[in-house]
């Protein structure tokens, strides 16, 4: 198993612009700090390099990548009421997005079949042309197009599970089909997006799946639609890549939504997306996204690491097994309404 991290994560710090913003680098100081006491639970650590500018424009306008690294290079400032950026946030923003696309490079080249990047800021509120939502570049969106952009992958799945709508990679695939994007949220938060009823447009029509939940869901709710709605939808396309945007934000403790996940629910989630990835032969890489109550924060993504570790030898993904998997296009999208 694979583990991705860049100290460059640790220098945004958007409490230089309101002293109590919930993103905080040390977030990340306390999993890495978890993790190394545990032997970083056998997995290997490897750098998150930078993404090259070209990897970003795979999803973001040219005009949003300039407008990044401008307001960066003069300092930083307001993107929006909860956004903001320091000098250093476009580096690390770099090295959150390229985290992704070398996890997802390592994986395909058959290195192993699971990675996790912890990387911020994160990534999934980031639209082609627009930071909102503590997110400057969508960085599993990123890694996705890059699969398929260099690495000739005809269908990949982003699994989206922060608590929030991942309304950046919705928009980022909105018209495409050779990326499924499932998205398990709480309905009426933050960004407000992400009905039930947005399928997706054109040739994407069907390929956006939204499961939102009521406020108060519990492990009940969010296991029984991932294993009832979206592994079968995933396994009808047959992916040969599975990237997971791992929030932790629908711990019960989490100040900024009101779902009632324990912190066990989180590795139940990571096993059920484990047996898919180990049923389909295909690599699996998570990258963090919100999750803002430390401590739960912490143990969420121990557990899910752990789980998500405990596959180790049952897949067996050879570059090209992968490439060569069964074919989907003859697989209608029946969900397509
Ligand atoms: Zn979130």
């Amino acid at each position: 198993m694979l583990y991705f991290s860049h100290p460059a994560c640790l220098e945004h710090d958007p409490r230089a612009h309101i002293p109590d913003h919930p993103d905080t680098p040390e977030r990340l100081v306390a999993i890495e700090a978890a993790l190394a006491e545990r032997g970083w639970l056998g997995w290997e650590r490897r750098p998150a390099p930078a993404a090259t500018e070209r990897e970003l424009e795979l999803v973001h306008s040219r005009a949003h990548v300039d407008s990044i690294r401008e307001l960066c290079l003069a300092g930083g400032g307001e993107i929006d009421a909860d956004t903001f950026v320091g000098e250093a946030s476009y580096r690390a923003a770099l090295h959150a997005a390229g985290g992704a696309c070398e996890m997802t490079r390592a994986l395909l080249g058959g290195e192993d079949t699971i990675g996790f990047c912890a990387v911020r800021p994160s990534g999934h509120h980031a639209e082609p042309d627009r930071a909102m939502g503590f997110c400057l570049f969508d960085n599993v969106a990123v890694a996705a197009a890059m699969a398929i952009a260099d690495l000739g992958l005809e269908r990949v799945l982003v699994l989206d599970w922060d608590v929030h709508h991942g309304n950046g990679s919705a928009e980022a695939f909105r018209h495409r089909a050779d990326v499924l994007v499932v998205n398990l949220h709480q309905a009426g938060l933050y960004p407000g997006t992400g009905a039930t009823t947005d399928l997706g447009s054109g040739e994407g029509r069907g390929f956006t799946i939204n499961l939102p939940v009521p406020a108060g869901s519990d492990e009940e709710l969010w296991l029984s639609l991932l294993e009832h709605v979206a592994i079968p939808i995933a396994e009808l396309y047959a992916p040969q890549l599975i990237l997971v945007s791992a929030g932790f934000d629908a711990h019960r403790l989490d100040p900024l939504a009101n779902c009632n996940l324990e912190t066990e629910s989180f590795a139940q989630m990571a096993c059920q997306v484990r047996e898919l990835a180990a049923e389909l032969g295909v690599p699996l890489g998570a990258v963090l996204e919100g999750g803002y109550d430390q401590t739960s924060l912490v143990a969420s993504l121990l557990a899910t690491m752990a789980a998500l570790g405990g596959v180790g030898e049952a897949v067996s993904a050879a570059p090209e097994a992968i490439l060569t998997s069964r074919a989907a296009s003859t697989v209608a999208p029946y969900w397509a309404l």
